[in-house]
């Protein structure tokens, strides 16, 4: 039976005498969680970094899963990369993927895991989904073909998520972030998505001098970017108030056209010159803005500004890459 959102009631989860295991500890959204659980003051955090457990090595996994004996779970660990990588490296993209979510539920299962969040991402709705996007939209047509690889893994583990609660009665849950940014995200100009490829080149331009930079597509594409530190306080919410087989959408709320991105990221960094369009590269996806009413209705709102998200995110970069 699908238990509806609406009519559950958690009991809080304590923090202070929970051992929560980060997947993915060390990225952009695996270490704004472990900077949120630190600051709610969860007992134990624990991760590993990719060379200390190869999250694709099923046995290694169910191995220090099993030995760490988590209460909580949250799986932030995946191959990510914007849109040139995801549309080269389709293989890479599905396959570690769909490992590294399978390995992880099912040492979580095998280690009696309470409560576990995955994380997927915008791009598992459709191309041409009613805009903002409803959770009610997951599979209701042919996906954005330059993501597909990445949306169909994660399509399969929030099919996973809804297998588990169906066969085994886990309190386990999904929510779909909007597009992200902050500290630690990819800076590399081959892999990243936009909004760090557009701080990495207009700080390469500002400092040698450069007139012009140039970026992809067309800049019509509208997206809509939250902040990590936002995302990770709503994944503390869902876990102590989400129990549902519903995925759910965590997102700003509003969006903007890639061009007017590029603006606010050129005048952040204080970069002056011209900004040239590179229309042979894919735009991808026309729009993908998430309608957040269900995340809003628990509670939970976003604070962190574009503009001053950007300008963090530089310092960091500034202080980092
Ligand atoms: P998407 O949201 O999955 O499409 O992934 P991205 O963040 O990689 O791209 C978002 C949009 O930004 C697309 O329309 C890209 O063409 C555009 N874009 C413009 N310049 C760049 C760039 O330098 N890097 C990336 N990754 N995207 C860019």
């Amino acid at each position: 039976m699908t238990v509806l959102w609406k009519d559950v009631h958690m009991t809080e989860i304590d923090w202070a005498n929970t051992k929560v295991y980060v997947a993915g500890h060390r990225g952009l959204v695996g270490s704004a969680l472990v900077r949120a659980l630190e600051a709610a003051g969860a007992g134990e955090i624990i991760g590993w970094s990719s060379g200390e457990l190869d999250l694709r090595d099923r046995d290694a996994t169910l191995d220090a899963i099993n030995e760490a004996q988590p209460d909580v779970v949250i799986d932030a660990a995946a191959r990510v990369g914007g849109i040139m990588a995801n549309s080269t490296y389709p293989v890479d993209f599905l396959k570690d993927n769909l490992l590294i979510q399978t390995n992880v539920m099912d040492a979580a299962h095998a280690a009696n895991v309470e409560r576990f969040l995955f994380l997927g991402s915008s791009c598992i709705y459709p191309r041409h989904a009613t805009q903002p996007i409803r959770e009610s939209s997951l599979m209701t047509g042919p996906l954005e073909p330059t993501n597909q690889a990445y949306a169909m893994a994660k399509i399969a583990g929030i099919y996973y998520i809804e297998a588990f609660r169906t066969q085994y009665g886990r309190r386990w849950i999904s929510a779909m972030p909007t597009n992200l940014y902050g500290p630690r995200d990819n800076f590399n100009l081959e892999t990243s998505h936009v909004l760090p490829a557009f701080i990495h080149r207009f700080h390469d331009a500002k400092q040698s001098g450069a007139e012009k930079v140039t970026v992809w597509g067309t800049g019509a594409p509208r997206r809509e970017f939250l902040h990590v530190d936002d995302l990770a306080q709503a994944c503390l919410l869902l876990l102590q108030k989400y129990d549902s087989s519903e995925t759910i959408n965590i997102g700003w709320g509003d969006d903007l056209p890639i061009k007017d991105l590029a603006e606010t990221v050129a005048n952040v960094i204080g970069f002056e010159g011209e900004i040239e369009w590179d229309t042979s590269k894919p735009d991808g996806m026309p729009r993908k803005l998430l309608d957040t009413s269900r995340i809003n209705a628990l509670g939970w709102y976003p604070s962190i500004k574009l503009r001053d998200g950007v300008a963090s995110t530089y310092d960091w970069y500034l202080e980092n890459a």
